[in-house]
């Protein structure tokens, strides 16, 4: 199916239905205006899969990169500053500099492999604690939660993930096999199905 595409001045409204590794990075940004290199780099990449084209990702980034961060003016990235590279790291990303290889974005496997510790990103299931990952769940009820925590103590960081997508709802496919290649991406498309219909 074809993917719609996605401006710049819809990111907020349709974050409703983000997974919440990348709702989170959408909030952080929101708040500080700024993203440490990987998960910009993984933010970029699923914006760019759900249907972001290249003049709006720069629009989006850019508008985020004039802003201070946290009112501090000496600040020494900046767009307006570090243009060009700006340019060319969203540009490279769509495979229009450089090698032109079009990057695909991360999967859940991946991101959940990273040591987040010390990190602004990662999976929420996986390494977060429970009050740092519950503000993300918007509207998870008590029984899912707790049924959450369940997978999440069996190591099933994906699995939480999909139960909280469908809010508790029986899957209708095979879990197993459909969570092993799983990725934010086919979250968002099954999401934005799932709560337009
Ligand atoms: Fe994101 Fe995947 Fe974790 Fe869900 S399971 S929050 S899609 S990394």
């Amino acid at each position: 199916d074809m993917t719609k595409v996605l401006l710049s001045r819809d990111v907020d409204s349709v974050s409703t239905f983000f997974p919440p590794c990348m709702l989170n990075l959408h909030q952080n940004l929101r708040r500080r205006h700024r993203l440490s290199h990987t998960q910009r780099f993984h933010y970029s990449l699923f914006l760019k899969d759900i249907g972001m084209p290249v003049e709006e990702a720069v629009g989006f980034w850019r508008a985020e990169y004039r802003l201070h961060p946290n009112g501090n003016h000496s600040c020494c990235h900046n767009w307006d500053k570090d243009e060009k590279k700006y340019m060319y790291g969203i540009r490279h990303m769509y495979g229009l500099e450089g090698c032109k290889k079009n990057y695909a974005s991360v999967s859940c496997q991946r991101i959940q492999s990273i040591d987040n510790s010390c990190s602004e990103g990662g999976c929420p299931f996986k390494s977060f604690d429970y009050d740092k990952m519950v503000p993300l769940l918007k509207n998870c009820s008590e029984p899912v939660l707790s049924q959450i925590s369940e997978l999440r103590r069996k190591g099933l960081y994906t699995s939480a993930c999909m139960l909280f997508m469908q809010n508790g709802d029986t899957m209708s496919e095979n879990c197993d096999n459909f969570s092993f290649n799983f990725n934010p991406v086919q979250y968002y498309r099954i999401a934005s199905k799932i709560k337009e219909a």
